[in-house]
C-alpha cells in the first residue's frame, strides 16, 4: 500500500502530541506547501503555500486552540480557466473535550478519546482554507492580476455563451418577459 504510506508521512507534519505539553499556552507552526495539496486530489486546489499558526492553550481537562492561516493557493479563474494565485487569510478556533463517548464532534468541537494523545490537523487545515476561498475566483479580484485573465479564452467562452443564448427557446421567452 504505497500510496497510503506516502499520504500518511506527508500529512503526518500536521499532528501536534498534547499529551506531554504542561498547561498553558503553546504556539506551533506549519507550512502548507504543494506536497499537501497532492494529498486532496479530488479538491480544486492544486498548488498553495500557506503559514499555519496555532496557538494551543491547554487546561486541565480540555484544549482550545486558535488557527490563523495566510498565503496563497493556486486555483483556476472562473472567467478564463487558467491557473491564479489567490491570496487568503483564515482565523478559526477549535475546542478539544475528551469524554468515553466521542461521536458528537463538529467543525469547532472536537470530541476525543480519553487516551487520544495527539491531533491530526492536516484535515482541519485543508478544509479552512477551503473555506476561506471566495465563492467566485476571477482575475483581477483583490491581490489579482487582472491582466492574467486569458482573453482569447474569454472570447472563446463569450462565443459558446452566445450560441447558447440563440439556441435556447427559453432565452427568448426570458426576453419577451423582460421587453
Ligand atoms: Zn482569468
Amino acid at each position: 500500500m504505497f500510496f497510503f504510506e506516502k499520504v500518511s508521512r506527508v500529512l503526518d507534519k500536521y499532528i501536534i502530541h498534547f499529551k506531554g505539553l504542561r498547561q498553558g499556552k503553546h504556539l506551533f507552526e506549519f507550512v502548507v506547501e504543494n506536497a499537501f495539496f497532492e494529498q486532496f486530489p479530488e479538491g480544486e486546489i492544486t498548488k498553495g503555500t500557506l503559514k499555519v499558526s496555532v496557538l494551543l492553550q491547554k487546561h486541565s481537562s480540555m484544549l482550545e486552540l486558535s488557527f490563523s492561516i495566510i498565503g496563497n493557493v493556486e486555483i483556476p479563474c472562473d472567467r478564463c480557466l487558467k491557473p491564479m494565485s489567490l491570496p487568503l487569510t483564515y482565523e478559526g478556533d477549535l475546542v478539544v473535550k475528551f469524554s468515553q463517548i466521542t461521536d458528537d464532534s463538529s467543525d469547532e468541537l472536537w470530541v476525543l478519546s480519553e487516551n487520544e494523545h495527539e491531533l491530526k490537523l492536516a484535515h482541519y487545515i485543508y478544509e479552512s482554507i477551503c473555506l476561506s476561498m471566495p465563492i467566485q475566483r476571477y482575475h483581477g479580484m483583490e491581490g489579482t492580476d487582472k491582466d492574467a485573465c486569458d482573453k482569447n479564452m474569454l472570447g472563446r467562452i463569450s462565443q459558446v455563451d452566445e450560441t447558447k443564448r440563440k439556441t435556447d427557446p427559453r432565452w427568448d421567452k426570458l426576453s419577451e418577459l423582460l421587453s
